[in-house]
């Protein structure tokens, strides 16, 4: 593959970070770098705590740890989304609901959501797909009308908004990711989000192997103990100052992955105007972060066809979610609230495209390789 579906990023300061982490001397997790990265994204996010973790997947499951989930309980989720929103909560002994997606936006659909709630239903987990947020303003009020929980899986959403406000910190408890794919990376890695009081502080402790460590590196108390049910979801300082190298960044590439972004949509008009796509949906009241540049084909057999004539050309463009409603563990773990049928119809016909900072010196072979795989 010449221009490879993605290709991680890197600000030039990384290293250094990590060596001045090495010379410190401190390797474990929550020295300085990690709290670099701490106000970092609670300056960026204006959630009150943010935590580092070593996954998004890691963040959503202390989620599922601090909604005191168990047996019998029910989240409602969107079917179209990455596994882990999903064992995150399976993990604790509860069943995902899985609800349809809109049309325009591909996340779940509001107005599915208080047919899908039963009195065992405990949480909303939202999915702000490729950076885009879900319709936050209903499903809050559906969770305040029924008094549930709000969880935002915003491993795409890093500098994105809804109403001006930065998505993870909108809901109880929301989790980012800092994978190699996403926009902000640091190899593996990920935080939690949570607003002042019971959840921020058990959180810490939860994190900490069920430890009141933080306090007592606070001198809030003399010593620490076990306190709670909890495991190491911290990352090492090495993976920290990665990080912090790439916040320092954050808003330029934000802005060179939204320039991609433009290019491509204003590039895939033309074909929508001749029926051949459907370009991405982004509501007015939505500012993205340029995480993915998308394509809906008018058929399954399109999208195979146009998947192969690009790697032909040899570009990268890959399909995404195969819903979990209909997966073996999806049928075994969860349920589905009825038919799905927009997440079946849009998760068959959607190409993801490359988008990745330094692209920008191939967009024209890349558009004309598309060009020529939509006109065949
Ligand atoms: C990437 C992603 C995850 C998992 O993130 P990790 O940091 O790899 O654990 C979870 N949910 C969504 C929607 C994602 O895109």
């Amino acid at each position: 593959m010449t221009i490879p579906f993605n290709r991680p990023f890197m600000t030039g300061r990384e290293l250094d970070y990590i060596a001045d982490a090495h010379r410190r001397g401190h390797l474990s997790g929550d020295g300085p770098y990690t709290k670099r990265c701490h106000q970092w994204l609670e300056a960026t996010t204006g959630a009150s705590k943010a935590l580092l973790t070593h996954s998004c997947t890691a963040a959503l499951e202390m989620a599922a740890i601090l909604l005191d989930l168990g047996p019998g309980d029910e989240v409602i989720m969107p079917s179209y989304t990455f596994v882990s929103t999903a064992n995150a909560f399976v993990l604790r002994g509860a069943r995902p609901v899985f609800v349809d997606i809109r049309e325009d936006t591909l996340n779940i659909d509001e107005r599915l959501v208080e047919a899908a709630i039963t009195p065992r239903t405990k949480a909303i987990c939202v999915v702000h797909y490729a950076g885009v947020a879900c319709e936050m303003d209903a499903i809050l009020a559906i969770a305040a009308r029924h008094g549930l929980k709000v969880v935002e899986d915003a491993a795409q959403g890093i500098f994105s908004t809804y109403n001006g406000r930065p998505l993870g910190a909108i809901g109880d408890l929301g989790a980012l990711s800092f994978h190699e794919t996403k926009n902000i990376i640091s190899g593996e890695g990920g935080a939690l989000l949570a607003r002042e009081g019971d959840l921020a502080e058990r959180a810490e402790i939860i994190r900490e192997k069920g430890t009141d460590r933080s306090r007592f590196f606070r001198g809030q108390v003399d010593k620490y103990t076990w306190v709670d049910i909890g495991s190491s979801f911290l990352p090492s300082e090495l993976v920290a100052a990665f990080l912090a190298a790439q916040a320092e960044q954050g808003e330029a590439i934000t802005a060179r992955r939204l320039e991609l972004w433009d290019r491509y949509h204003a590039w895939a008009a033309a074909h929508e105007a001749a029926g051949r796509v459907r370009r991405p949906v982004v509501p007015s009241h939505c500012i993205h972060n340029g995480h993915m540049y998308y394509l809906l084909l008018p058929s399954l057999e399109a999208r195979t066809a146009f998947i192969q004539r690009m790697k032909e050309q040899g570009v990268g463009a890959v399909f995404h979610y195969i819903p979990l409603h209909s997966s073996p563990a999806g049928l075994r773990l969860g349920r589905a609230a009825g038919e799905l049928p927009v997440t079946d119809d849009l998760s068959a016909r959607l190409v993801r495209m490359p988008l990745w900072v330094g692209l920008e010196a191939h967009m024209d072979e890349v558009l004309a390789a598309a060009d020529r795989a939509l006109a065949a």
